[in-house]
């Protein structure tokens, strides 16, 4: 299980599924806000609570920031998967425990050309801290 909040505590969530990989996205929303992704499902792997605001990419993104501290937490897709479930994806930023998230690897994702996964390249979460 990975925990994690907003700089002030507004909005959490927690992880419970094995990560094997954290996404970096070079599109021009996730260069912006710096996220390390993990996916899941709302409900399912994934568990969200407290009071956001909405940034709408297209059609399809939901992302949600804490309206006091601004922090990004997650965002959630649309529309629903044919399976009904919901995407739900967290930024591990947000991690409670950095250490428990600082060996993951990274898997880029080129969001702004191609819209593929790139090779790992050997960096780490760690890498990308600061
Ligand atoms: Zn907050």
């Amino acid at each position: 299980m990975i925990t994690g909040k907003c700089r002030c505590g507004e909005v959490t969530f927690e992880f419970n599924a094995t990560v094997s990989g954290v996404t970096a996205c070079n599109c021009n929303v996730c260069r912006r806000y710096g996220a390390l992704w993990a996916y899941g499902h709302l409900d399912q792997e994934v568990r969200v609570s407290g009071d956001t605001s909405v940034f709408l990419k297209g059609d399809t993104c939901e992302f949600h920031f804490c309206k006091s501290c601004g922090c990004v937490v997650y965002y959630l897709g649309n529309p629903l998967e044919s399976n009904g479930l919901q995407k739900a994806v967290v930024n591990l930023r947000m991690a409670d425990d950095p250490d428990q998230v600082k060996d993951l690897p990274i898997d880029h994702f080129d969001g702004l050309d191609t819209f593929e996964d790139l090779p790992r390249d050997g960096r780490l979460v760690k890498d990308l801290w600061f």
